[in-house]
């Protein structure tokens, strides 16, 4: 029987993000009271969309987020090489099933809108969190219109530029990695692209990428290494001037998408953070760990941290040691995703025509056991 003088009457969290709104999910399934506060008194306007692995959308589908309503199950991951040639299939559908859950490409925006109707009530617009405070046997969030909210812990899920990282660490600051470039969401199929697959095309100083994400929805990017948006001039002409070889799919995306609907984006991480939490105050998701886009993780791992979190925090109200322990598990992880994903933009978008050969041989002859290992650990998280 559940002993409830251990349980928590409640938690404050700072971010209606994917971290937070999960954490807020998890928290209630297990029957923790919880606030989420959220700066922007409305949903993003932009839409974007992200690829979130088996692992993580067994975790979502527990919590009983209706994934199939805001996305696709994600069949093959293509890869094309140096001069455009595919050089890889990755049975992403075949492995995912193999563990009990697909891995899904998602319209982000969908996600949140769908979780935050499942918060309800408890998720609040427009509470901008300006500062935080540890106290004894509590923390406090204060916000931009004079209101404070006080809880037995208040966990900061605001993200890469986080208010409550600050108080714990003043000094931290964000390593940018000098790539970056523009993502969209296109409410038509380009005609190059088949239902129920993501294809990557990896080139010198830059990658491209298209998906299918249901509901008649794809979403595309285009990024480049050690070149930077230029908010001065227009997004489709510095793709153009940008990408050599523009492949024939990203070209129909570009003609079917307004450029109002490219949002820029900038890679930015924060490797090795520690510690995660001071007193009451503890991080997850990508105020404890930004990650830059380029392993295609870091929401996964937000979700993860807030399962983890919420299981913790029902178990055990000793918050100090919940805290320790929490970190201890979950640092390893999301220290390999940032490595990863630096890995992941230098291999993919590397200038020398030797390594790119190298690279292109490789994955075009690896055997098909070995590309299954691979994808395994991408779809487990392991
Ligand atoms: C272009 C791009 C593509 C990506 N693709 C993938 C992918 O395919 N797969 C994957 O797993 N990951 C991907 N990621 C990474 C992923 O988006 C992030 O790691 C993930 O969103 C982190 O979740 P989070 O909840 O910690 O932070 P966020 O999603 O950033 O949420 C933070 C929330 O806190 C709110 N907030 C911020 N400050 C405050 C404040 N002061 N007060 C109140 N609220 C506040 C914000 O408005 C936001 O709603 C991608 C990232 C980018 C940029």
């Amino acid at each position: 029987m559940r002993d409830w003088s251990k349980l928590l009457k409640k938690v404050v969290i700072i971010g209606g993000g994917i971290g937070g709104l999960t954490l807020a999910l998890a928290l209630k399934q297990r029957g923790i009271a919880v606030t989420v506060h959220e700066k922007y008194d409305h949903q993003q306007h932009h839409q974007t969309g992200f690829l979130i692995w088996s692992y993580a959308i067994d975790l979502l589908q527990k919590l009983e987020v209706p994934v199939h309503r805001v996305g696709t199950p994600l069949e093959v991951f293509e890869v094309h090489g140096r001069s455009g040639q595919k050089i890889s299939e990755m049975p992403v559908g075949e492995v995912s099933r193999s563990h009990g859950a697909d891995s899904f490409e998602m319209n982000r925006r969908r996600l949140i809108e769908c979780m935050s109707e499942l918060v309800a009530e408890d998720l609040k617009f427009g509470h901008e969190c300006v500062s935080v405070e540890t106290r004894q046997e509590s923390a406090v969030a204060f916000f931009a219109d004079g209101t404070s909210d006080e809880g037995d812990v208040v966990i900061g899920c605001d993200g890469a530029h986080s208010v409550v990282r600050a108080a714990i660490h003043p000094d931290a600051e964000l390593k940018m990695l000098d790539a970056g470039g523009w993502i969209a969401v296109i409410d038509h199929h380009p005609p190059s692209l088949q239902q129920n697959r993501h294809m990557d095309f990896w080139q010198p100083g830059c990658k491209a990428g298209v998906a299918d994400i249901g509901n008649g929805e794809a979403r595309w990017y285009v990024a480049f290494n050690h070149r930077l948006p230029d908010a001065s001039s227009s997004k489709k002409l510095q793709i153009k001037q940008g990408m050599v070889d523009i492949p024939e799919v990203i070209q129909q995306c570009i003609s079917m998408t307004d450029e109002a609907q490219m949002v820029s984006t900038k890679a930015g991480d924060l490797l090795a953070l520690d510690p995660w939490y001071q007193g009451r105050l503890l991080l997850i998701g990508d105020a404890a760990h930004a990650t830059s886009p380029y392993a295609g993780m870091g929401a996964c791992t937000a979700i993860a941290d807030a399962c983890l979190l919420a299981e913790m925090l029902d178990q055990s109200n000793d918050v100090e040691n919940v805290f320790i322990e929490f970190q201890k598990q979950r640092k390893p992880v999301a220290d390999a995703v940032i490595e990863e994903s630096r890995h992941g933009l230098d291999m993919s978008t590397c200038r020398s025509r030797f390594r790119n050969w190298i690279r292109d041989w490789g994955l075009s002859h690896i055997p098909d056991h070995k590309m299954k290992q691979i994808v395994d650990a991408m779809v487990t998280g392991r």
